[in-house]
């Protein structure tokens, strides 16, 4: 790597370390995208659990909230599935979206199979404490 590349990557991390952690708000719609107020459409991308819950059906069309940085122009970058940065209001309340299974109680952050009895895990948003 000669020494203009260097700089030029170090500038890159720079930006990237630099783009502070922010919330989105807006209508959650199909694929992973996110309508601004005014109609600006944002993509939303994350890790793989992150990415189960933004393909999440039940979830279009509502008032729906993303925690994370802007990673390049039209894109947003949302946090690790384990840091609170996904939730949805309903009735005024900040709910985050988690799922649970009311079989064995147990409570997952992503959509799929309860993995202990496999059934179909249920949408249960809920307020954090
Ligand atoms: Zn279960």
């Amino acid at each position: 790597m000669d020494r203009r590349t260097l700089l030029s990557t170090l500038l890159a991390f720079r930006v990237l370390a630099a783009s502070e952690l922010q919330t989105l708000r807006g209508r959650k719609r199909a694929g992973a995208k996110l309508e601004l107020p005014g109609g600006v459409v944002i993509t939303l991308a994350g890790d793989d659990e992150t990415m189960l819950v933004l393909g999440d059906a039940r979830l279009d069309g509502l008032d729906f909230e993303v925690a994370g940085r802007r990673s390049a122009p039209g894109v947003f970058q949302v946090e690790p599935i384990h840091i609170p940065a996904l939730f949805l209001y309903r009735d005024g309340k900040r709910l985050r979206v988690s799922y649970w299974c009311d079989v064995c109680y147990i409570r997952t952050w992503a959509p799929g199979l309860c993995w202990c009895c496999r059934k179909e895990t249920l949408l249960d948003p809920r307020e954090e404490s």
